[in-house]
């Protein structure tokens, strides 16, 4: 039998009723009875974590199946219903991702680090060719890879040619390129590189603001995984370059977003289906609470590739109690979660 929901669809903000056939999403009444699970309230098209690294416990470098399906329904009853991987230790298993209710999965396979960087983490799959490493692994995951594009913060980045070309290569295979990057000499490298996104971006340069609005390039920050460590900092001559550097990419989250670059929401590390706090970093740093909202909801579909609640659209759809453009904190308390035409809650 269909699904009904009725209630206010953003960010239209226009109150409808929608259907669920399958994993199909109409506004036109089927014919025969449908089964009323939500009435009233906010639907989205669920929420999105666009940067999380699911398969291992936490302080774990080792990919473990079993805690990587814990860590994906964690996201899947937080109402996460589409996930991309900038990062993995392991393939992600098809029974996951071939579950009935699995969450949207992208992933972008391993972590590449050129051989040519001072450091890199054990965790890394280290290669001196990046542009050949990197067009076979956006071939041979979802059309994404991800490579580091600096590590220590104190030393020199991979240089922006080589990044440049890994771009070109990754585009004419038709895939796209996530960059780590977390020193400022980093994030202007991936910036001038043309980089589909550039990931944490601490101590961003000014000036990669307009590079990045030119390039289309999207700015992940993950800003809860940094609040999380900076407790943590201490006030050595490197701790304090962590702090500015946190400082800078807080500052430029609304900057990116006034200049017209696509701010998305990422969690990076543990818990997991915790986005929503996401969404409460962006909007202290000065997003607009609609863009904050759809930072972690429509705006990272439409960046996946995924629809939002229109006609014909995978039938993924939250349901709130409040509009979360006014109370973002509604996020944490779906009241319905429908993933793939199921009604998971
Ligand atoms: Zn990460």
């Amino acid at each position: 039998m269909p699904l009904h929901l009725r209630g206010t669809v953003l960010p239209e903000g226009v109150v409808r009723d929608v259907w669920a056939l399958g994993d199909r999403l109409t506004f036109d009444r089927p014919s025969g009875p449908a089964d009323t699970v939500a009435d009233g309230g906010f639907l989205l098209p669920g929420l999105v974590d666009v940067h999380t690294h699911p398969g291992a416990a936490e302080g774990e470098t080792v990919f473990d199946p079993a805690v990587f399906a814990e860590q994906i329904a964690a996201h899947r009853d937080a109402g996460t219903t589409a996930l991309r991987f900038p990062g993995l230790l392991g393939d992600v298993p098809a029974e996951v991702r071939d579950a009935p209710d699995a969450p949207r999965m992208i992933t972008a396979g391993r972590w590449l680090a050129w051989a040519g960087l001072s450091k890199n983490a054990g965790f890394h799959t280290v290669t001196a060719d990046l542009v050949t490493a990197a067009v076979a692994e956006a071939k041979a995951n979802d059309g994404w890879c991800k490579l580091m594009a600096d590590w220590d913060f104190e030393a020199p980045p991979v240089p922006h040619e080589l990044l440049r070309t890994v771009v070109e290569a990754v585009h004419a295979a038709g895939g796209r390129v996530a960059a780590h990057c977390q020193s400022a000499e980093g994030v202007l490298g991936a910036a001038r590189a043309g980089i589909d996104s550039i990931e944490h971006g601490m101590g961003m340069p000014e000036e990669c603001v307009g590079l990045m609005a030119a390039h289309g390039t999207a700015y992940v920050p993950t800003l809860t995984a940094f609040a999380r460590s900076a407790p943590q900092i201490k006030s050595t001559a490197r701790g304090r370059l962590w702090q500015e550097g946190h400082r800078t990419m807080i500052r430029r989250v609304r900057e990116a977003h006034d200049a017209g670059v696509t701010v998305l929401a990422g969690t990076d590390s543990a818990p997991f289906g915790n986005v929503a706090t996401e969404v409460e970093h962006l909007i202290a740093a000065g997003l607009p609470a609609e863009s904050a909202v759809g930072a972690a909801s429509w705006t990272a579909r439409a960046f996946l590739g995924l629809p939002a609640l229109t006609e014909g659209a995978l039938a993924d759809i939250t349901v709130y109690d409040a509009d979360p453009r006014r109370e973002p904190a509604v996020l944490r308390h779906p009241r319905r979660i429908v993933l793939r035409g199921r009604v998971i809650r």
